[in-house]
């Protein structure tokens, strides 16, 4: 605080009728300056006279005192400035801070009830945080109902002892949206230990909730349908027997697989195999009742509980409902395609009473459909896990007998059918079992294809086959066999993988068998499969000088057009048509055809099955030499078809 100037003193004693160099005036006008200091103009500097230096004291005096408490009020009103400005910055990082953790506030005074609410609780429930709840219950009305009576138990035990009370609950804002929070109720007590106020804290965990049921519904969800997937399904299950172990109540468990679905995912692709799952999917649900439950198992795999059920009758009606739902034609990318179902159906309680056991049985029930020709239902029979667990064993079987190389190889001649003479030799699997004897190649065959073990067939049959045949060229002289091919079966699994050619390539390196003596047989189906990769992979083999053949030709479908884009050497009319020369069947006329196709090609043919001299004569009379069947030689184990057809020179020239 500055001095003031003498001209300012000046002033203020002019009206008492004094001035600063004159005598001092008497003790009231003294008064009247004092009283002009202490109202605050601080810092005089009074030149008095000795005589009235008591005065002059007191007036420093209180100028010092005066100063002093400036000076002070002056500190505490920046320190207060100060002080404001911070709880002003921390009341707005406050506010920040609950706004961005999403944390909101309440609290009651018991006293009179009064519900004050913060700003961010307010937002979030879209209420006016200058009007907030009259009271708790009118605070409490907020909470869902489910929730209610909870969170009230919480208050109350707030309002009995102090503590805190912490749970999740459930709120609906003034907008109707769910909103969920992890509140807290704390009491605060009086200076008495009397329970004053409530006070709440509530942080708002709807984003966290919600990505966690979304989760949940994900996980027991299938992406491409939205319908239910195996995991949710198996609680559905679970749920209908303990309702009808209740109600004692039936219900029946549909296990459904799409035919041809595989087909049409490959030809027309995985967005139109999606689509055609979405949609069939849809028709399913719509031949539904409003209890009943739908699901997908992955892949094609559709299960449908319907629950509950009194008679078989009404599950089988619902059933073939489904069945033409789904066999409707649909429209793909533009296209029509059908597909069928086959469908499984396990009853509760008759055909298992737990979960695990109703899939199995609407599956094996489903299995039984599709080996009965698609497009149909089966009930569960038991009969039908019989034959599911024989086939179980028999493939269990098989693997081992692969494994061990004991599958045999039986040959049979192909002849020319004016002189006998051999022209080549075909390869036929055999597989002797322990108990069941003779396994023929067209039980084990389509097991092997089916489980993927052919290919450990097909290649032991090749192996051991071009072994034999090596061995029988290099041991025996037979005219008859010299230069004759080794005719070899392979499937379409086979065919398809990519390391055939090149495994071909080495077995041939490794035995020695010139490949232009190897003749690989396959049919129509094989090749029409997949033309184009049929048509390379045929190019490669050819090139490298095997011959190829078409099995059993006749009785699939094959385009000629593409036909004449293969390199084929030879055509073998399948047996039911030679059949039926002898007899002059309905099918006989198709023998001169398959010549007339077989000459167009450029192949040779040849006629399975040839059972009689009519047959043969017959055939020769077609033109068609190249004949196969029993009544030349049934298909031979190694040593006895060595011994008949690649002796040596001089044992077959005695024999
Ligand atoms: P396929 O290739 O058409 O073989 C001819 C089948 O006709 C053989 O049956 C043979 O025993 C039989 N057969 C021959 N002559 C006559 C006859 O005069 N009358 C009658 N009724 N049948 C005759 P098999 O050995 O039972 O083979 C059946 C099918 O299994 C074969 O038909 C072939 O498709 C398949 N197969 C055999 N071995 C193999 C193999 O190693 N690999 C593959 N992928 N398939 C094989
Ligand atoms: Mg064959
Ligand atoms: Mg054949």
């Amino acid at each position: 605080m500055s001095t003031p100037p003498y001209p300012l003193l000046s002033a203020l004693l002019a009206p008492l009728g004094l001035d600063p160099g004159e005598a001092p005036p008497d003790p009231a006008g003294w008064q009247a300056v004092l009283a002009a200091i202490e109202r605050g103009i601080g810092g005089l500097q009074l030149e008095l006279e000795d005589s009235r230096r008591a005065y002059r004291y007191s007036a420093d005096a209180l100028t010092r005192a005066t100063l002093r408490l400036r000076d002070e009020r002056d500190q505490l009103e920046s320190r207060v400035g100060e002080r404001t400005a911070q709880l002003e910055q921390s009341r707005s990082d406050l506010m920040q801070a609950q706004r961005l953790a999403g944390l909101g506030s309440w609290s009651v005074r018991l006293e009179d009830g009064r519900v004050d609410v913060s700003e961010q609780f307010a937002l979030r429930l879209g209420m006016d945080p200058a009007a907030p709840p009259a009271n708790v219950e009118a605070l409490l009305d907020y909470v869902l109902e489910d929730d209610r009576q909870s969170a009230h138990r919480a208050v109350q035990a707030a309002l009995r002892e102090p503590g805190r009370f912490t749970g999740e609950l459930r709120v609906r804002d003034t907008r109707g949206e769910v909103r969920w929070f992890s509140a807290t109720i704390a009491s605060q007590s009086d200076p008495d230990g009397r329970i004053s106020h409530l006070h709440g804290a509530m942080l708002d965990v709807t984003a966290r909730r919600l990505a966690e049921l979304r989760t949940q519904r994900l996980a027991l969800q299938d992406e491409l349908t939205g319908l239910p997937n195996r995991t949710a399904f198996k609680q559905d299950i679970a749920q209908a027997v303990e309702r009808s172990r209740v109600r004692r109540s039936r219900f029946a468990l549909l296990f459904l697989d799409l035919d041809g679905f595989k087909e049409i995912n490959d030809s027309l692709g995985h967005d139109a195999g999606d689509d055609l799952l979405k949609q069939v999917a849809a028709r399913i649900g719509g031949c539904l009742r409003k209890g009943d439950r739908l699901a997908r198992f992955g892949g094609d795999e559709v299960l449908v509980l319907i629950d509950p059920v009194r008679r078989r009758r009404d599950v089988e009606t619902v059933t073939r409902k489904i069945l033409a739902a789904v066999a409707t034609p649909i429209t793909l990318d533009g296209m029509n395609a059908t597909v069928s179902a086959s469908i499984g159906i396990a009853m509760y309680p008759e055909d298992g009473d737990d979960p695990r056991r109703l899939l199995k049985n609407a599956d094996a029930a489903m299995y039984q459909a599709k080996q009965d020709g698609r497009n149909a239902l089966r009930f569960y029979a038991p009969r039908i896990n019989a034959s599911l667990r024989e086939k179980v064993s028999m493939v269990n079987d098989l693997r081992a007998a692969v494994a061990h190389g004991a599958l045999g190889v039986a040959y049979q001649p192909i002849v020319d059918g004016n002189d006998g003479r051999v022209l080549g030799i075909e390869a036929l699997a055999r597989w002797d079992h322990a108990e069941r004897g003779a396994v023929g190649p067209s039980v084990f065959v389509p097991l092997a294809e089916e489980t993927g073990l052919i290919g450990a067939v097909g290649a032991q049959v090749l192996a051991r086959s071009c072994a034999q045949q090596v061995d029988w060229d290099s041991n025996g002289h037979s005219a008859a066999a010299a230069g004759g091919y080794l005719s070899v079966n392979v499937s379409p699994v086979q065919l398809r993988s990519d390391g055939f050619v090149r495994e071909l390539r080495a077995l041939l390196a490794d035995t020695g068998l010139p490949a232009t003596r190897l003749q690989l047989e396959l049919t129509e189906g094989t090749v029409m499969a997949d033309p184009e990769r049929a048509a390379r992979v045929l190019g490669e083999l050819a090139a490298m000088g095997v011959r190829i053949a078409l099995d059993d030709f006749g009785t699939g479908h094959s385009s000629l057009a593409y036909l004449r884009t293969f390199p084929i050497h030879c055509i073998k009319i399948d047996r039911v048509f030679v059949g039926d020369l002898g007899r002059g069947g309905a099918q006989a006329a198709i023998v001169p055809a398959i010549v007339a196709i077989a000459r167009s090609l450029g192949a040779e043919v040849v006629a399975e099955g040839v059972e009689t001299d009519a047959q043969r004569e017959a055939l020769l009379a077609l033109g068609c030499r190249a004949m196969q069947g029993y009544l030349f030689s049934r298909p031979l184990p190694p040593e006895a078809c060595g011994a008949r057809f690649f002796a040596p020179m001089a044992e077959a020239a005695a024999g």
